[in-house]
């Protein structure tokens, strides 16, 4: 969908002209070293590109509007090799518009035991350099990611890398359009909002669109069009021996088909990374849409169902940040528990739309009735989940701010086969146990629908919910429900002292 090596992180390092020209080569070479090691680690997926020593308020400045104003620039890692009096960072960060990760490394891994003399303790600062340089975004209050430990690490690279992709999908954000096709389920509360806010806080925007709009797109597909993507399926999926055989299901996966080709049309020419359908507002079109939400999701399209435009747009983020992982991301629901004591799991799945980056085989496409919405029967691709580590992650308008929940599950094959259950599914069990995690994410307000992802990790969410300055909860392996609960409480009184009325 995007190739991330388009996106630039600047290596700064900051340092002061006391050190004179010879000691100032040294760092810069050193630098340019850690940026190229950095550069090449397979764990971060974007560029580092590194820029000159920073040695004056001035150039702090300079560095950072130029950050601010190269568009493929989507963040910089900031290091003091030596000292560098942080008062002539504070007009450069004041400006700076772009993600910050603080690493907090040293050029050299080991003291020179033998060799050790002063000139070596002024060059090999960063101990005490970096507490300045830390300082002073604590005392300005900036979100940034710190990083410690040797650059050549594994775990630091990784640590980096993580971020690297948070900063992918907050770029992707700004500016981004979100196509919704009529407007919320009726009565719904959680996937309701304040857009104006989301706008404010996250940089996309929503748009509505009538789904006449849509339908107009579709009715101008050609059979030319249908043929293509019929094709497509019968290379990509197992056809169900009904589908095979039954003229009024194949009329539907045409129909289908036609969806599909209107929407890609459609979404393609308004620019749109991502779009959500109700089934409440479907005039015109003869099917719910759901092998074409499932194959524009796989594309690398945001997506949610009625109208929920957060759980869309939060799918996106997901989906950017990971980018060439092992591992889908999709449209999610907690659907229907299994509260046996022997094993207590979550069975996740939707109506239709779930996101076939996360089959296991290669999925049936099949025709069924919907039971809901009136409408005829709709085409959709089924399948398992493969077992492994997961998460689900939701973004609610909590009023004054967004929470964004996160919870660590592990993906586990089902007892048993589900042979009448004619959607994709995921079976799960949350962390730490099943009733602390459930028990948690009802206190936390958390809604029925998330973005479920196999590759994206609590850390990527994490520095996600730091660039866009939200509240972020986790319920992990270490979650304890009483601590949960005050942790709420807490950021109630914390991002109720922050925001005020701004948000
Ligand atoms: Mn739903």
């Amino acid at each position: 969908m995007i190739d991330l090596k388009r996106f630039e992180i600047w290596f700064v390092t900051g340092s002061q002209h006391l050190y004179g020209p010879e000691t100032l080569k040294q760092v810069a070479t050193d630098s340019r070293e850690i940026a190229a090691g950095l550069n090449n680690a397979g764990s971060i997926p974007t560029k580092i590109i590194f820029k000159p020593v920073l040695k004056t308020p001035a150039e702090v400045s300079a560095l950072c509007e130029e950050a601010n104003q190269t568009t493929h620039c989507i963040g910089l890692v900031t290091w003091c090799h030596t000292f560098s009096p942080s008062k002539m960072w504070i007009n450069g960060l004041k400006l700076l518009r772009k993600p910050i990760l603080h690493l907090h490394t040293q050029y050299n891994r080991d003291i020179p035991w033998s060799s050790i003399d002063m000139d070596f303790m002024n060059l090999h600062q960063a101990a005490h350099g970096d507490r300045e340089h830390g300082f002073i975004m604590s005392r300005m209050r900036l979100n940034r990611k710190v990083v410690a430990g040797y650059w050549q690490e594994t775990v630091v690279q990784q640590q980096i890398g993580a971020w690297c992709r948070a900063a992918a999908a907050w770029h992707d954000w700004q500016g981004a359009v979100f196509c919704r096709f009529g407007d919320n389920m009726r009565e719904v509360a959680v996937t309701e909002g304040d857009k104006v806010a989301a706008q404010i806080k996250f940089g996309y925007s929503v748009n509505g669109y009538g789904v006449g709009d849509l339908v107009k797109h579709v009715n101008a597909v050609t059979g030319t069009q249908i043929k293509a993507l019929l094709k497509e399926y019968e290379a990509s999926y197992e056809i169900s021996s009904a589908l095979r055989k039954d003229e009024k299901q194949q009329a539907s996966l045409r129909e289908a088909a036609r969806i599909e080709a209107g929407l890609r049309t459609f979404l393609k020419g308004g620019g749109f990374k991502g779009f959500t359908t109700t089934f409440e507002d479907l005039h015109g079109l003869a099917q719910l849409p759901g092998v074409s939400a499932q194959r524009l999701m796989a594309e690398g399209y945001g997506f949610a169902a009625e109208g929920d435009w957060k759980t869309c747009a939060l799918v996106r983020a997901m989906k950017v940040m990971s980018i060439g992982l092992k591992g889908g991301t999709s449209f999610m629901e907690d659907y229907t528990y299994h509260l046996n004591s022997r094993g207590m799991k979550v069975l996740g799945a939707h109506m239709l739309e779930i996101c076939p980056s996360i089959a296991q085989d290669k999925p049936s496409l099949q025709v069924h009735p919907l039971g809901i919405g009136g409408k005829a029967d709709p085409a959709r691709l089924v399948f398992d989940t493969p077992p492994g580590p997961a998460l689900n992650a939701a973004m609610m308008d909590m009023g004054n701010r967004f929470r964004l929940l996160v919870n660590e599950v592990e993906v586990v094959a089902p007892d048993k086969p589900l042979p009448k259950l004619p959607v994709a599914r995921a079976l799960w069990v949350p962390k730490p146990d099943f009733h602390t995690a459930v028990t948690a994410w009802i206190y936390g307000g958390g809604a029925h629908h998330t973005g479920f992802s196999q590759a994206v990790t609590a850390e990527m969410l994490e520095d996600f919910a730091g660039m866009a300055g939200v509240e972020l909860a986790v319920i992990d392996g270490e979650t304890s429900l009483r601590r949960f609960k005050q942790e709420l409480n807490w950021n109630e009184i914390y991002y109720g002292l922050r925001d005020g009325l701004r948000s």
